[in-house]
């Protein structure tokens, strides 16, 4: 083995269309844009495939597609979208995932997402299903293969999730560091696990996670510490900054993966993608380090290790995912006195809406198709 890096960038917006209109209303806090899907397609999307390098002097010495590069995800409604309103830069997308598939023996950089950006443990099992199979159909119809791997919305997971995406055909996915229970070494059952956290799991390596005792799937653990920098520090503010801190953070050989939202890069953070452009161009020219992409890396060395989760977490809230259902406690600062009361009635109204409108479902499907579920 060897040392790799794999820089994974999850790109989505929420729906921004109207209901009624479908199409995105004018937003005046995205000024001077339209509305928000505009502002950061220029300030994210658009520049991550023309991504400028620049000498001493300010002068262009390089573009760079940034998605040729990195691995990636785009929520399927924000493809949906570029689809329709941005083709040039969807058509940069794509065409930097057929590039890394021809780069990496099939294995391309683009892999799916769950359809909408639900937390899907708080789905029940008939939504996870739909969220997983219209996420992959949504793939195929843009990137023209099928996905190796799927993204899960704020890394919310359980064990049901898994063994869905598995029996779907997903091969991985990748979560924090904070969500590994214990781990041991594949197929020795009499081994005794080995508990672990974000401090003591060893993140070089992928696990194969067995979610019941008929499926499995792998799993990634970003590098915590570096993935936070990127999206909370001040790690784009200097690519060369940047490279070096993933440089010093291989101990020994393996992959080192880092995860932040895609938006980071030029939205969040202005200028990033050209810090990201920097990292990729210096280990473009490593001598031992190389750029990769976690399928990959996964048909290279597949895990020696298995791996069981904490259920019910994700990499957004310290409490799990009671964030979404509940007054978790979870805060910015930026808001005193801000509470997150109102979460539990939403939640228990939305809850409660999905059983009335599967019951109609249930009641009047059968009249029209053979198999309503498979229907939808
Ligand atoms: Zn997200
Ligand atoms: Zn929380």
């Amino acid at each position: 083995m060897s040392r790799f890096v794999c820089i994974h960038g999850h790109f989505y917006q929420p729906l921004r269309e109207d209901p009624w209109l479908e199409e995105v209303g004018f937003q005046e806090t995205a000024l001077p844009y339209h509305d928000w899907n505009e502002r950061i397609a220029t300030e994210c999307y658009l520049p991550n495939a023309y991504a400028r390098r620049l000498d001493g002097r300010g002068f262009i010495i390089n573009i760079i597609n940034n998605y040729e590069w990195i691995n990636f995800n785009f929520g399927p409604t924000l493809l949906c979208w570029l689809e329709k309103h941005k083709p040039e830069i969807l058509n940069k997308i794509i065409q930097a995932d057929k590039k890394s598939c021809l780069r990496f023996n099939g294995h391309g950089n683009a892999i799916a997402q769950a359809y909408n950006h639900i937390i899907m443990p708080l789905a029940d099992t008939q939504d996870k299903i739909t969220q997983i199979k219209w996420g992959i159909e949504t793939f195929k119809y843009f990137f023209k293969r099928p996905p190796q791997g799927m993204w899960l919305p704020e890394t919310a997971v359980d064990n049901e999730t898994l063994v869905l995406m598995a029996k779907e055909g997903i091969k991985f996915t990748i979560l924090s560091p904070r969500q590994a229970l214990k781990i041991r070494p594949i197929s020795s059952e009499s081994t005794i696990w080995c508990e672990v956290n974000e401090h003591t799991l060893d993140i070089t390596q992928p696990y194969r996670c067995y979610p019941n005792k008929n499926v499995a799937i792998d799993i990634f653990f970003y590098h915590g510490p570096l993935s936070h920098g990127i999206a909370f520090g001040n790690l784009l503010h200097s690519g060369e900054v940047f490279a070096k801190q993933i440089e010093n953070a291989f101990f020994k050989d393996g992959i080192i993966a880092l995860a932040t939202d895609g938006e980071t890069f030029g939205h969040h953070w202005k200028f990033g993608e050209m810090a990201l452009a920097y990292v990729i161009e210096y280990f473009i020219h490593h001598p031992e380090i190389k750029l990769t992409n976690f399928s990959y890396f996964l048909s290279k060395f597949p895990p020696k290790y298995e791996v069981v989760i904490k259920e019910n977490t994700s990499w957004s809230c310290a409490h799990g995912i009671r964030r979404w259902k509940e007054d978790c406690g979870c805060s910015t600062g930026l808001h005193p006195g801000w509470h997150q009361r109102w979460r539990k009635p939403l939640r228990d109204a939305f809850n409660w809406l999905r059983e009335k409108v599967y019951n109609f479902f249930r009641e009047r499907a059968n009249n029209f198709f053979y198999n309503p579920w498979a229907a939808r």
